[in-house]
């Protein structure tokens, strides 16, 4: 067979030349913005002149700092395509660990929103490897900074080749992108990928078995652009040709319904909070929605939420897994046919579980005395291989802890049923330890997820005097239930469910549960505020 690299440039390639006319819809500062393929293609290679004139070479890290447009969009193609790196920076993190991951990638030029220049500007005299910022704005004219040296991406665009071709000979290992995760203790970790990795990956995007992203579909990428390359989507998007609405600066759950409707959105990806507030809003307001499916990930999806998903609105939902470290999907809780035919309730236990692996990897789930048996019942470490997985983290000799024998040990533990279908307990960082057991807080919350009066809940464990840990829930209650539903029913609403000393300890009531910078539920806040909870006076 022949040898032909897997590069980025033939995705790009292929919706300039197969579907020239299909739409890139982008909301604006300035309302919606709508262009084709064809004039994506054309700014995108734009883009890659300026870079290259700017002094931007193969391997040269170019950072992006933005919200889902479409300028962030031709910035997704444009860097890679020209052989240097796509670094995605988390524009929610605190301003040290932005310039933290600028100076560990080594950033060379830096295209920012508008909108987001002051947060770089306090950090600018931080940045000795940044030898440029590009404002990408609306306007040509160059927005008032004090960032240097700047420039105005639409005025450097019109000053672009937007015949710029694309060098062939790039190796298909070399790195496209880069992303930095976040981790327990100290900075984050930075994951490089590859183009022959997302290239897989983005096989993996369109198989029916996943989510069978098609030319047909209208894809809306809610997860952010600068979390996991928005889990794909983007760019596997433009290499089907799909027609792509970015939901762009400050996206909230009533501006998403407005963009799913009006564009009729068939595929639409996001955590489970932001899926939580969106049927919120349609319990208030039906719409007419042209949803095939939803796709789910990033934290556990309570099954209670999966089953509003389908049976009240219609909408089939996809529940799935993966880290930044694996491109990301993993696993895809789909049924088997075989598996249709099962009650209600046995099909909602194996959809609310995390499911099987996508064609192409391999997975292993080892406990203490080895691989467990495939049997619902025995957890240990989930590890993954794969072409679309990371080998290790950029520079960092976090890498050793991580990445062993050729396997990614993702800090996930789970167990495996019999059909394959992996269940993630927990991080191994949020398992409850009590009196040398352990609680899955996972498991816990899911099920609070479950009682009609409940939003939001968590449960992290807290230092206690006599079992080392036990499990604190965090409550937040839907408008209507606000103080009229207590500790004492939530408790008895779990007890059917759980074996007694899983309960909560105590039940706190909320406004709103922290979360992270991509909307999981912030844990480490409530457990440091909390810590003394069970602590004696
Ligand atoms: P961060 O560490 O910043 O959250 P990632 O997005 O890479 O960054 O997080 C990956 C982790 O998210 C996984 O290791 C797992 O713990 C969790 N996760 C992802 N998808 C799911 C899911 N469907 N169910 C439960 N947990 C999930």
């Amino acid at each position: 067979m022949m040898q032909t690299p897997l590069l980025m440039k033939s995705l790009l390639e292929r919706a300039e030349k197969l579907f020239p006319n299909k739409e890139v819809v982008s909301r604006t500062a300035n309302g919606l913005l709508r262009y084709t393929y064809r004039e994506y293609g054309q700014r995108t290679r734009r883009l890659s002149s300026v870079l290259a004139s700017l002094g931007v070479e193969r391997g040269d890290r170019v950072a992006t700092f933005a919200w889902n447009s479409h300028r962030h969009l031709e910035a997704y193609f444009a860097i890679p395509s020209m052989g240097a790196v796509l670094h995605t920076v988390n524009i929610r993190l605190f301003p040290e660990q932005i310039a933290y991951i600028v100076n560990h990638a080594e950033d060379k030029v830096m295209l920012i929103d508008e909108d987001l220049v002051p947060l770089i500007e306090g950090i600018q005299d931080k940045l000795p490897t940044v030898l440029a910022y590009i404002i990408m704005s609306d306007k040509a004219e160059l927005p008032a900074t004090t960032l240097q040296p700047a420039y105005s991406y639409e005025a450097l665009l019109q000053t672009g080749d937007p015949s710029f071709e694309y060098p062939d000979d790039l190796d298909e290992n070399a790195p496209m992108g880069m992303c930095y995760t976040s981790a327990t203790t100290g900075n984050p970790k930075g994951v490089v990928y590859s183009h022959r990795g997302i290239v897989l990956h983005s096989y993996a995007v369109g198989l029916v078995d996943t989510i069978g992203m098609s030319e047909s579909d209208t894809v809306l990428p809610i997860v952010p652009m600068f979390h996991a390359n928005a889990w794909g989507q983007p760019f596997a998007a433009v290499w089907y040709g799909s027609k792509q609405v970015l939901p762009g600066p400050q996206p909230n759950p009533h501006i998403l319904l407005d963009l799913m409707e009006q564009e009729q959105v068939t595929l639409a990806a996001a955590v489970p909070t932001i899926w939580l507030s969106v049927a919120k809003l349609l319990d208030e307001h039906p719409r007419d929605l042209k949803l095939r499916a939803v796709l789910c990930g990033g934290s556990a999806a309570p099954r209670a939420l999966i089953q509003t998903y389908e049976e009240k609105y219609n909408i089939p939902f996809v529940h799935a897994y993966g880290m930044t470290e694996t491109s990301p999907l993993a696993t895809f809780a789909r049924l088997k046919s075989y598996q249709r035919n099962l009650s209600k309730d046995e099909i909602l236990d194996y959809r609310a579980k995390q499911g099987f692996l996508v064609p192409g990897l391999d997975m292993r789930v080892v406990g203490d005395r080895g691989d467990v048996a495939w049997n619902g019942e025995e957890m240990g470490e989930l590890l993954l291989r794969g072409p679309w997985i990371a080998s290790e983290y950029y520079r960092d000799e976090r890498t050793r802890d991580a990445f062993k024998n050729g396997w990614l040990h993702t800090g996930d533990v789970a167990t495996i049923d019999p059909e394959g279908f992996i269940k993630l307990v927990d991080r191994t960082k949020d398992l409850v330890k009590s009196g040398g057991e352990w609680i899955s807080s996972m498991d816990l919350e899911n099920a609070l997820m479950a009682h009609p009066a409940v939003f939001e809940a968590t449960v992290v464990g807290i230092p206690h005097p006599k079992w080392y840990e036990r499990p604190l829930a965090f409550v937040t209650l839907k408008d209507a239930f606000k103080s009229k539903v207590d500790k004492q029913e939530l408790i008895e609403f779990l007890r059917p469910h759980f074996a007694k000393w899983w309960l909560p300890d105590d039940v706190v009531f909320i406004d709103e549960i922290p979360k992270t910078s991509v909307g999981k539920f912030l844990k480490r806040a409530l457990r440091d505020q909390y810590a003394s909870h069970f602590k004696p006076n």
